[in-house]
C-alpha cells in the first residue's frame, strides 16, 4: 500500500499523519486554544492558527518518523465539510505538496473520515456490514446505516444543534471553560442524573433536536441560579449529570430503535462526543444486549484528526474508487455525506464499466 500523508484542518484541530496500509507511522494533532476566551470557535482565528502550525507540525512529523519527502506517494486532505477559511489552509498545503512531489491528491470527506476512524490500524473487514454508526461532534450529529465502506444512508440527524455544541453551550451557561463537553463529562461523574428532568423531544426516530434542552437549562438557571458563583458544588455536579443523561438518552433512542428493527452486524460510534463516558458505556451495553460488535475509536481518533482522513483515503484506494483531484478544485464547506456516497457510487459504476 502507498504511503499516505494526510492533512486535517476542517475546524479547530490541526493535524497531520502518515499511514501505510494499517500502520500509522505517526500523527501530530493540536487543538487550538485561541477560541477558549470566546467560548466557541472563531473562524478567522481558526484559519490563522492552522496557517501558523500546520507546516511546523508537518516538519516535526517528518523528522520524528525519519520519513523522506520522496517516500510520500499520496496526499490526502480534508476537502470538506468545515469552515471555508480553515479548509483553504489545509487545501493549499496539500496542493503545494502534491504539485512539488508530483503525487496524486485525494480530497476526503471529513464525515467519512469519522465513520472509518475506528479502522485506522485494522484491516478493513467487510464482515462488519451492515453497520449502524452514530457520528457525534461539535458540528455534526447523525445516525448512518452503512452497507459497505462506500454506501450508506442517514437514518436520523439533528434539526438544530449538534450534540457537542449542546454540551458546549450548556457548559458555557454553567460557567465552565470551552470546550465544555469533556469538563461536563468529568463533573457529571460525581452528580445525580435524576436530580433534574429536562424535556425530551418527541420527534420519532428520524430527527434529533437539542435546542429545547438548551432553552430549559437557560430558564432554569435564570430562575434558580442567577448567580452561578453561589451554586454549591453538588448542585453543579447534579446539573452536569442530568444534562448529560438527557443528551445521551436522546442520542440512544433512535440507535436502539434501528438496531432492534434493522439488525445490523455491528454498531459504531465516532466524533468528538464519542469520548463521552456515558455514551460509550450505553453503546457498549446495547452491543452486548444485541450480541453485535461495537466499534468505538480510541480517544485520540474521536476528535478531529488526520489519521482518520488517511484511513478514508486508504479505503478508497483499496476499493479502487478514487477521484484524483485536479489542483483547481475548491474546498467544500458544505459537503453532505449523502452527496458524497452518491458521487462514490457513480464513480464506482463508471470505473467498473471502464468508462
Ligand atoms: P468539531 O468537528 O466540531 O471540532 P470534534 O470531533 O473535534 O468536533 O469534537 C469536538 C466536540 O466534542 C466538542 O463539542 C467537545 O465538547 C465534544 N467532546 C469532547 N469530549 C467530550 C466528552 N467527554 N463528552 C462530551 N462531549 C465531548
Ligand atoms: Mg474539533
Amino acid at each position: 500500500m502507498p504511503l499516505i500523508l494526510a492533512i486535517e484542518s476542517s475546524c479547530d484541530d490541526s493535524s497531520v499523519a502518515l499511514l501505510q496500509g494499517n500502520r500509522l507511522i505517526g500523527m501530530k494533532q493540536s487543538g487550538q486554544k485561541e477560541h477558549t476566551r470566546f467560548g466557541g470557535v472563531v473562524p478567522e482565528l481558526a484559519s490563522r492558527a492552522h496557517q501558523e502550525c500546520l507546516s511546523l507540525m508537518l516538519n516535526d512529523l517528518m523528522r520524528d518518523t525519519s520519513t523522506s519527502w520522496f517516500d510520500i506517494q499520496v496526499i490526502a486532505y480534508t476537502r470538506g465539510p468545515g469552515l471555508m477559511g480553515a479548509l483553504m489552509v489545509g487545501a493549499a498545503l496539500a496542493k503545494g505538496l502534491a504539485l512539488s512531489l508530483d503525487v496524486p491528491l485525494i480530497g476526503v470527506n471529513h464525515l467519512h473520515g469519522h465513520l472509518v476512524s475506528h479502522f485506522v490500524e485494522q484491516e478493513p473487514d467487510e464482515g462488519i456490514f451492515p453497520m449502524l454508526s452514530l457520528t457525534v461532534s461539535g458540528g455534526h450529529t447523525h445516525l448512518v446505516w452503512l452497507d459497505s465502506w462506500l454506501e450508506g444512508r442517514i437514518l436520523c440527524e439533528t434539526l438544530d444543534d449538534a450534540a457537542g455544541e449542546t454540551f458546549d453551550k450548556c457548559a458555557k451557561m454553567l460557567g465552565l471553560p470551552y470546550p465544555g463537553g469533556p469538563v461536563l463529562d468529568r463533573l457529571a461523574s460525581q452528580g445525580n442524573p435524576g436530580a433534574h428532568t429536562w424535556p425530551m423531544p418527541q420527534l420519532g426516530n428520524a430527527s434529533y433536536s437539542f435546542s429545547g434542552l438548551k432553552t430549559s437549562v437557560l430558564y432554569y438557571l435564570a430562575k434558580h441560579q442567577p448567580n452561578l458563583s453561589d451554586c454549591a458544588e453538588s448542585s453543579l455536579h447534579d446539573l452536569c449529570a442530568s444534562i448529560q443523561a438527557n443528551v445521551v438518552e436522546a442520542l440512544m433512542k433512535p440507535v436502539k430503535h434501528y438496531a432492534r428493527q434493522m439488525k445490523p452486524r455491528s454498531l459504531g460510534l465516532a466524533g468528538g462526543v464519542a469520548a463521552n463516558s456515558l455514551l460509550r458505556s450505553r453503546m457498549l451495553a446495547l452491543g452486548e444486549q444485541l450480541g453485535c460488535a461495537v466499534h468505538i475509536p480510541p480517544l485520540s481518533w474521536c476528535t478531529d484528526n488526520a489519521a482518520m482522513i488517511a484511513a478514508s483515503a486508504r479505503i478508497l484506494l483499496e476499493q479502487g474508487v478514487i477521484h484524483l483531484e485536479a489542483l483547481g478544485e475548491k474546498p467544500l464547506p458544505r459537503w453532505p455525506l449523502m452527496d458524497y456516497f452518491r458521487d462514490l457510487s457513480s464513480l464506482n459504476l463508471s470505473q467498473k464499466s471502464g468508462s
